[in-house]
């Protein structure tokens, strides 16, 4: 069985073709700046091996349907190509960001679910639109192609109310839909189970906490295999502090700030969630970038990298007492899985709550799950690589199978 899968922007889309009897990558690749004058492409096959074929065209893509006519066309050509006919592909799996209450689990696309989701799209005008814009695509291209909607948000929907409500009038819920929801779903899920697997248990007998930590960062408490709080809120904004976003904030800044500076609501949302974070302390949001200035002795980037990891303890700490005892603390995602010194340092001082790292294991380089935690502490400490791509083809699966 071969799917597809695909997550959509506003302005680009990453797809990956997956076998999912070797769980190999067939072709992977990303059609970006759509609508532009100057679009690109970059397809790469077989790119998990040393055969990898690499292909980048610069071109215009008008719209998605373009570029994903060009990605189709790719798919069979007999140099970049890895199918022979496109009737091979099973389905095709789309990461959408919000599936509000409605959708606790992946969803095989029909027009009533597009409609539903459609009408999530105010509690998540970034993304929504976009990925129904890439389920629409690929029902006009490949027709045969059943699709699949998995939630950022489904993972979640296990939270009890008392770690999804706000305290907010009621009301705010019942007719606006406030309430926390929680995203990175996918990546928390599959992050959780592994975690379970690399120490030999079912996710139903392990609690952990995952620390999912790239440009977007969020941390989840898992007991039993099952979401019982995330740092996520309404939207992506909250929780930790990351790349560009400012994460928990006194809820009354964004209207004393509107006071003060005569900002537009939609200018201040746009400044918490493009130039806060690492960029707004230090002007920098790439963590490589940070750990440069840092050697250089940049004051603001050591601020921000100080800021950012203690934001993380805390919420260890918080998660801890949510689940009362702990078998993992898992690290993933493209800070969690590469930079040592954000894990050092988060992890320093735990050493009370039976964390602790051990400064060798946590230099190693490796695309593998492993531990880091020191000899003798109570907690593993694990690093494990997360696979978006390959967790929704696996939710695709699930769903075709239950037909
Ligand atoms: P996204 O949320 O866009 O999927 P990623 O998971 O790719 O993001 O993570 C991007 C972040 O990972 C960036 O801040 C980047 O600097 C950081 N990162 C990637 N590689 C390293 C590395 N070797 N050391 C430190 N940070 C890294």
């Amino acid at each position: 069985m071969k799917i597809m899968v695909i997550n959509c922007g506003s302005s680009s889309f990453k797809y990956q073709l997956l076998d999912m009897l070797t769980h190999t990558v067939l072709c992977s690749g990303l059609v970006e700046r759509i609508g532009d004058t100057a679009g690109r492409l970059v397809h790469k096959k077989n790119p998990d091996t040393d055969t990898e074929c690499k292909i980048s065209e610069d071109g215009v893509f008008p719209d998605h349907t373009a570029g994903m006519m060009r990605v189709v066309a790719l798919l069979t050509d007999p140099e970049a190509g890895v199918l022979r006919d496109l009737s091979e592909i099973s389905a095709c799996g789309h990461r959408v960001v919000q599936g509000g209450e409605e959708f606790i689990r992946s969803t095989l696309v029909t027009k009533e679910v597009l409609d539903n989701v459609r009408k999530l799209s105010p509690l998540a005008p970034l993304h929504n639109p976009a990925g129904i814009q890439g389920i629409e695509v690929v029902m006009k291209i490949l027709p045969h192609c059943p699709s699949v909607a998995v939630f950022d948000t489904e993972f979640h929907a296990t939270m009890p109310p008392h770690a999804y409500m706000y305290a907010l009038p009621y009301a705010f819920y019942e007719e606006n839909r406030v309430r926390r929801y929680g995203f990175h779903g996918t990546s928390h899920s599959y992050v959780s189970r592994k975690a379970a697997d690399f120490l030999g248990k079912a996710p139903e007998d392990v609690n952990v906490v995952v620390c999912h930590l790239g440009n977007g960062c969020s941390i989840s408490a898992v007991r039993a295999g099952k979401c019982v709080d995330t740092s996520m809120g309404l939207t992506p904004l909250a929780g930790v502090i990351m790349g560009t976003r400012c994460g928990d904030i006194d809820p009354a800044v964004p209207a004393y700030l509107c006071a003060q500076t005569g900002f537009s609501p939609e200018k201040i949302d746009s400044v918490l969630n493009r130039e806060s974070g690492l960029k707004g302390i230090c002007g920098l949001n790439d963590m490589r970038d940070i750990h440069a200035a840092c050697a250089a002795g940049n004051a603001k980037a050591v601020l921000a990298l100080d800021m950012f990891c203690y934001s993380i303890k805390k919420y260890i700490g918080a998660y801890y007492a949510v689940l009362g005892s702990l078998d993992a603390l898992a690290f993933t995602a493209g800070i969690g899985e590469n930079d040592d010194i954000t894990r050092a340092a988060v992890c320093a001082g735990l050493e009370g709550l039976g964390i602790a790292v051990d400064p060798a294991a946590n230099a190693v380089r490796s695309s593998e799950p492993r531990a880091i935690s020191a000899g003798g502490a109570k907690v593993p400490v694990l690093v494990i690589p997360t696979n978006e791509e390959l967790a929704i083809a696996q939710a695709v699966q699930r769903v075709l199978q239950e037909r």
